[in-house]
């Protein structure tokens, strides 16, 4: 009989809150699963989505509502984690733990980075690799054993040793994916607090980053810049507003503004539909001009995140980020001028970075004075130019840890007090102080009455 009934799962993280960095609160659709989930239900096949973030259910009751089901995909990574993976994914395999496994397939970054072990670990059927919906559409319809060696970008065990079937090509056509399956998740549970309030969704309108930051993790993209055209992505936003009811959106490309022409004709068209919408974004310092920040802002967008990640040249070189401390004030200063916010995110411990040079960080983040600021001690994750650099062996961390404490020459006890620090010096000032407040006032309204 062929498969009918498909279960996708996102897992709980509580292996994200146990490595106590400091997240923004969040708590966002799992977008990838969105799409994969509509484009099986074009193919007639009946869907579920556990986004256990939302449910909390049980390893126990997961094992039972899984019964059900033909397959079931779990994913090791939301499509908003999938270049900076979760290091704990504890919480990945106690999901996984009743759930029959020759109906289970796993992907994400860590099953992408290291199927072996997760496949040995997990018992799962199949491991998806890299970017995953069509894939999974794949094996959602195919019957197996026997078909797995003919679908592109998987990976199983076959008599204890590893199989890979042939790569998987990243999706050429951005225009020919679905609008994600936002009618099968609980949309009113979602948010990013205290940053946005409710009726909160994230959508994309491009995959890839030509970019070379060391420390990024890009196996689930690729780095070609795939995008839908402004028109798609127009409408594909208005869905989402007029249909969905959203009326904060995160735009979660890599770099929302990395093709000027795209952005300013994207903004024009917001405007010229009338589609009043409170975004935001994340793209890097260099993208921005007056031109783009002022079309950005008159359509509606808040807030930019900019990964600013430290507070030298010479660190910012070493990262390959291909940005200079003058870019970072340069973007911070045209956004306040047209009245958009901005969170920026920075790390500490980079191989070889002296204290004066986290000090530095520190002070960056004090003079540009962004509206929220995210400090991160730096890890290299495996499959990034920053692991093969310092010599990681993934081999010598179990399947579900990754290298938590390889810090390089750095002391870990004063990586964590300089961590501390740059929170305690950033907050603990009048202006974030009240900015946060009024942001928790304003969307905390917006939470109790949506
Ligand atoms: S600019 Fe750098 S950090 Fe940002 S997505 Fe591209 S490679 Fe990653």
């Amino acid at each position: 009989m062929d498969p009918k009934r498909i279960l996708l799962i996102n897992p709980n993280w509580t292996g994200i809150q146990n490595q106590k960095q400091r997240q923004f609160k969040r708590l966002w659709p799992p977008l990838s699963l969105a799409l994969a989930a509509a484009m099986m239900e074009r193919q007639g096949l009946e869907v579920r989505i556990i986004d256990n973030q939302v449910k909390g259910h049980s390893p126990e009751k997961i094992g039972l509502l899984a019964e059900k089901y033909d397959r079931v995909f779990v994913t090791s990574t939301p499509y908003d984690r999938w270049q900076c993976p979760s290091l704990d994914i504890g919480f990945f395999f106690d999901t996984l733990r009743h759930i029959s496994k020759d109906k289970l397939c796993v992907l994400g970054s860590h099953v992408t980075e290291r199927p072996e072990a997760i496949l040995r670990e997990s018992g799962a059927r199949a491991a998806i690799l890299g970017e995953p919906e069509q894939t999974m559409l794949d094996m959602a319809c195919t019957q197996y054993p026997d078909d797995l060696e003919r679908i592109p970008g998987l990976a199983w065990l076959d008599e204890g040793c590893v199989k890979k079937s042939a790569d998987r090509e990243y999706m050429k056509n951005m225009d020919a994916l679905p609008y994600p399956a936002f009618h099968l998740l609980d949309m009113k549970a979602y948010h990013y607090f205290p940053v946005m309030g409710k009726s909160f969704g994230i959508l994309e309108a491009s995959r890839g980053c030509p970019g070379k930051c060391n420390f990024c993790y890009m196996g689930m993209y690729g780095r070609r810049v795939r995008r839908k055209s402004v028109d798609r992505f127009l409408d594909e936003t208005e869905w989402a507003v007029r249909k969905m009811g959203l009326k904060n959106v995160y735009f979660m490309d890599l770099e929302f503004a990395i093709n000027k022409r795209f952005v300013l004709d994207f903004c024009q068209g917001l405007e010229d539909r009338g589609l009043i919408l409170n975004w935001c974004c994340q793209t890097r310092v260099t993208d921005m001009d007056e031109e783009v920040a002022q079309a950005m802002a008159q359509a509606g967008c808040s807030l930019i995140h900019f990964g600013v990640e430290a507070g030298t040249d010479r660190i910012l070189k070493q990262t390959g980020k291909g940005i200079l401390v003058k870019d970072c004030y340069k973007a911070v200063r045209l956004c306040k001028s047209f009245g958009i916010r901005t969170a920026l995110f920075m790390n500490f411990g980079f191989p070889g970075e002296h204290d004066y040079e986290m000090e530095a960080t520190i002070k960056l983040a004090l003079n540009l004075d962004p509206d929220y600021a995210a400090f991160h001690l730096i890890v290299p994750f495996p499959g990034t130019a920053l692991a093969d650099n310092c010599g990681l062996n993934p081999e010598n961390f179990p399947a579900h840890q990754y290298p938590h404490y390889n810090f390089f020459d750095h002391d870990l006890e004063k990586l964590k007090r300089m961590l501390h620090q740059a929170y305690w010096k950033f907050y603990l000032r009048p202006r974030p102080i009240f900015n946060v407040l009024g942001d928790m006032l304003k969307n905390s309204q917006n939470m109790l009455f949506k």
